[in-house]
């Protein structure tokens, strides 16, 4: 078997490294980052993504989704990215607020079909990331104070196993399984399509306002007493612009659930700040949700990092003002808490933010900036030390060494017979990108060693295309230091066989 079979296995597009336009269809939105992949596969629908998964396996290859490239890892060597854009079915059932969503839609496709009709999702700033991406993440956008992590709002998903065997996972199906796709990744299964909670909007009221350099410190201070008493339903991002060639400015970007007099009163404050370059605060149409940041929607070569703050006084803004944001374009800070912090019942692996602080510190990635780029990222982080938590905001991939490792150092429940034969090929021939398993589980943090375990268990059982099998994690994972020593038993275990 070759990879040239692989077209004809597909209804959709195939692109082969020799075939025009196979440089342009294998590019991530993320133009700093390279994909040399084996194949670009373009699923006409979902049962060509079973197909696909179904040739993988007899090549021994590896297939990973990605939509549009906007979190591209590099990590893709070899691999058949699959492009899920013909997926693109949008459905709000109205009355049931509920909307269905193929695998490759954006999140601008489902604000512009719910926003007429009073209802939103729990969208993020950029309306061209697409759902599916975003949500097995996690998903922390403006309305997540509110109403938690986008993946706590999913009701359904249409996945396709490692098998190559389509089905759908809600909580009553496969708690496990869903349970570590709201949040921790896509590395447990193709998803085609998904089913997610609206929430109403009679009214949103925000925008953006812009002021020169020279007023940051009174902008902070305006930031730090709005978020000290926010209400869930309104959430304020301050940001430090360097736009590259332009002269720097601080903005606050702000959205408010509910009457325009109420927004106006908690944000009156700003009102004090004299100079204001720029301000669009007014009812904003969910569809135009976006257009608050008005982040770049065409391909950027950026380099992104993310710290969750632990607090944020008049010191830390101190340490923060103390110096230039270049060569960043960016440092970002989104006030976090509220229903973050205090997930429900049916939460899935995005967990708990205790912190109320999200700090996003954004640069160029093109050849020239990447390493200044970075050196500037960690002297914030070294310069914020005592505010920075350590966990993450967002499940990151692992890299093939990473997962390499902690392949190796999976046992084998010896009663499974052929078990030894399957962690061995699963070893040589992941069919999955990598499992995922930083979160926000600290040394501290019992969750994150159920975390690790719910992860290993899915993802091992998805990857061996077998449901009873279990392998789980040895001391040996545990020392490397990705897991705690032990952890108390997780409902989204249960039925698994942890160490
Ligand atoms: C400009 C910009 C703004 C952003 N704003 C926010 C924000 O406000 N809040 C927030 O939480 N995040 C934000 N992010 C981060 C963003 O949510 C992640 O990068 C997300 O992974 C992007 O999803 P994507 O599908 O668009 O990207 P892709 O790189 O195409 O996909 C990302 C990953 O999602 C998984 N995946 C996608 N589709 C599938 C599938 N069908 N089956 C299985 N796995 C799949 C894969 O692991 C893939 O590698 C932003 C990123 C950018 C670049």
């Amino acid at each position: 078997m070759t990879i040239n079979d692989l077209r004809g296995v597909l209804k959709g597009r195939v692109l082969l490294a020799d075939d025009d336009g196979f440089e342009q269809a294998a590019t991530a939105w993320n133009l700093t980052v390279r994909q040399p992949v084996a194949a670009v596969a373009e699923a006409a629908d979902a049962d060509d993504v079973a197909a696909l998964v179904r040739y993988a396996r007899r090549a021994g290859m590896t297939v990973t989704a990605q939509p549009s490239g906007h979190g591209a890892s590099g990590d893709v060597e070899g691999m058949i990215l699959l492009r899920t854009g013909l997926l693109n079915e949008v459905e709000v059932r109205a009355e049931e607020r509920v909307v269905r969503v193929g695998a490759g839609v954006k999140w601008g496709q489902v604000l512009a079909a719910a926003g007429p009709l009073g209802l939103t999702g729990l969208a993020g700033s950029a309306p061209g990331v697409s759902v599916t991406g975003y949500t097995l993440g996690g998903g922390v956008g403006w309305f997540s104070r509110k109403y938690g992590f986008a993946s706590d709002s999913v009701r359904a998903i249409d996945i396709v196993d490692a098998d190559g065997e389509p089905g759908r996972v809600t909580a009553e199906s496969d708690p496990e399984l869903f349970w570590a796709l709201r949040g921790g990744g896509g590395d447990f299964a193709v998803v085609t399509a998904l089913e997610l909670e609206l929430y109403p909007v009679p009214v949103l009221y925000g925008g953006r306002v812009i002021w020169p350099e020279h007023r940051t410190r009174e902008v902070y201070d305006a930031f730090l007493e709005i978020t000290a008493e926010a209400p869930r339903e309104l959430s304020v991002w301050i940001n430090r612009l360097q736009p590259p060639g332009a002269s720097p400015m601080v903005t606050l970007d702000l959205a408010y659930l509910g009457e325009v007099a109420q927004g106006e009163d908690l944000l009156a404050r700003l009102d004090k700040i004299e100079g204001a370059i720029s301000d669009s605060r007014g009812v904003v149409p969910v569809a135009d949700l976006g257009d608050i940041t008005a982040e770049p929607t065409d391909p950027a070569p950026s380099i992104a990092r993310a710290e969750l703050l632990t607090g944020l006084d008049a010191d830390a803004v101190e340490l923060l003002l103390a110096k230039p944001v270049e060569p960043l374009i960016n440092v970002q800070i989104r006030h976090l808490g509220g229903a973050l912090a205090e997930p429900g019942g049916g939460a899935g692996a995005s967990g708990a933010v205790a912190e109320p602080y999200l700090l996003g510190l954004l640069g160029l990635g093109l050849p020239h900036a990447a390493d200044a780029t970075r050196a500037k990222q960690a002297e914030v982080v070294a310069d914020l030390e005592a505010y920075i938590s350590g966990r993450k905001p967002r499940r990151r991939p692992i890299s093939s060494a990473e997962r390499d490792k902690i392949l190796g150092a999976l046992r084998v429940d010896q009663d499974e017979q052929n078990a030894v034969e399957r962690r061995d090929s699963l070893q040589r021939a992941p069919l999955f990108s990598c499992l995922t398993i930083e979160g926000f589980g600290g040394q501290d943090d019992p969750r994150k060693v159920i975390r690790l375990r719910a992860t290993i268990n899915a993802a091992c059982r998805v990857a061996a295309g077998d449901r009873r099998t279990s392998y789980h994690a040895t001391d040996e994972l545990i020392k490397i230091g990705i897991a705690g020593p032990d952890g108390n038993a997780s409902p989204a275990c249960a039925g698994s066989s942890p160490g």
